[in-house]
């Protein structure tokens, strides 16, 4: 009898072992434990965050992120409560186990002080979004920025009544419209502002379908991250449950993301795991440059206009350019007047040997044949142009390669110059007509 109930003890204790061992850390629902839904989502693991180490997060908008591995979500809820579609959100996650983040408005939770203890009650996290969810905040006063943030967090205490130590130093800014004031401040008090990896659009007037589609491809595309969706939208509702069901037949994973406390201490990471494009190991590996040493760190001598005689049919260099120790230095660029000072062709170049009658008749035997145009060097050649026939290219050669050489180098270096002006002008325009630019300024008016 005796022995029996020892080794019943020695059962149980070694089953309590194993459930501490297993619940090691902070404790996450997995689809195996959640009762009635065998095949639930589930949260695979919960991710204690200090605020006063990172305190901005989501790539949207700021170097660093949530230290997600590759397919893990962490899904957050704007603009609740409001108990009409926020309650169908609370049930389509709590039938797939899935713990969130939701950021609340002051207002809603005077309005919905249950729909905050619902919140609590179902295990999510509980951040907040200001009183009033102005879009102004990256250009009102910081007094008054300061004012919804803590009016926001008093209404939210206040719908927790006795557990409002639970609502979590989380906020985000509405709209994302971010001002450094603003995050100062949330800084300082220990609030950590939440941005986000990316959007489904569900705020704006598209269906459910384009709000699956968004979240589903965007997820895709960032192959993790922090999900921004708004509980108050119906379309949202809608959406859901598909995107629960992707993310399940994808193989992603929910994330519960938890303030740390005394006694929940932050789970141990890595600062790179926090940067929006930690290096992967290959490239952290790969073998360092070799420290070149030079034996001369000298300007390499090079041919100066003034080096080349003038007065000569063909380029020549004065033998004393052959022992020139570097380029010459540039003149002095006038501040606001550069556009002025860009190297242009000189207007030699383009000087007609014989006139314009002698260019026409050059030009008139072109058009009657390139052979009878080159039958007679010198007179056949009115115009001088920079790039050569090959006949005469293959003659100048044989007559002086280095000479050759000098003068097509000569030729490149100002095509260049010129392609180069005509490039950056280019970029200029289509800079100034930059869709990017002009969506992100909408998506700045929406209410996110
Ligand atoms: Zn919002």
């Amino acid at each position: 009898m005796d022995g029996a109930w020892r080794g019943v003890r020695l059962w149980r204790q070694a089953a309590l072992a194993f459930a501490l061992l297993a619940g090691f850390g902070a404790p996450a629902a997995s689809a195996a434990d959640c009762p009635g839904h065998p095949n639930a989502l589930g949260t695979s693991r919960t991710l204690v965050v200090d605020p006063r180490q990172h305190p901005r997060i989501g790539t949207m908008q700021y170097p660093e992120t949530l230290p997600l591995a590759d397919h893990e979500v962490v899904l957050t809820f704007d603009d609740g409560p409001l108990p009409k579609n926020s309650n169908k959100v609370l049930d389509i996650l709590a039938a797939e186990c899935v713990k969130a983040t939701f950021f609340t408005i002051g207002q809603q939770a005077r309005n919905s002080p249950e729909g905050v203890r619902k919140l609590l009650a179902a295990g999510h996290t509980i951040g907040t979004h200001t009183q009033t969810h102005p879009l102004t905040m990256n250009r009102m006063p910081i007094e008054r920025a300061r004012q919804e943030i803590e009016d926001g967090i008093a209404s939210t205490k206040a719908a927790l009544g006795d557990n409002a130590d639970a609502l979590a130093p989380f906020f985000r800014i509405p709209g994302l419209l971010r001002a450094d004031a603003v995050e100062d401040y949330l800084a300082e008090q220990g609030i950590q502002a939440w941005s986000a990896d990316f959007l489904a659009d569900d705020w704006r007037h598209v269906s459910s379908a384009r709000v699956y589609d968004l979240a589903i491809s965007r997820l895709e595309a960032n192959g993790k991250g922090i999900l921004l969706l708004h509980d108050i939208q119906a379309r949202t509702v809608a959406a859901l449950p598909r995107i629960l069901e992707t993310l399940k037949a994808r193989g992603y994973r929910i994330v519960h993301v938890v303030p740390a406390t005394q006694e929940r201490p932050t789970t141990p990471t890595e600062p790179q795991e926090w940067l929006l494009h930690p290096a992967p190991d290959a490239i952290a590996h790969w073998p360092e440059v070799p420290n070149f040493v030079f034996a001369n760190r000298g300007n390499l001598p090079a041919p100066a206009r003034s080096d080349f005689d003038a007065t000569a049919e063909t380029p020549m260099l004065h033998e004393a350019a052959l022992s020139r120790p570097s380029w010459p230095e540039p003149s002095e660029l006038a501040a606001g007047n550069a556009t002025v000072t860009l190297a242009a062709p000189a207007s030699s170049l383009f000087e007609i040997e014989g006139g314009l009658d002698a260019a026409r008749h050059g030009a008139a035997l072109s058009r009657r044949g390139h052979k009878t145009a080159s039958v007679a060097p010198g007179a056949s050649e009115p115009i001088r142009t920079k790039r050569l026939s090959r006949r005469d290219a293959r003659r100048l050669a044989l007559a002086n390669s280095r000479q050759l050489r000098l003068a097509q180098v000569s030729g490149r270096q100002s095509h260049r110059g010129a392609a180069g002006a005509s490039r950056q002008k280019t970029h200029a325009v289509t800079t100034a007509h930059r869709g990017p630019v002009k969506r992100l300024v909408q998506v700045r008016k929406r209410r996110v």
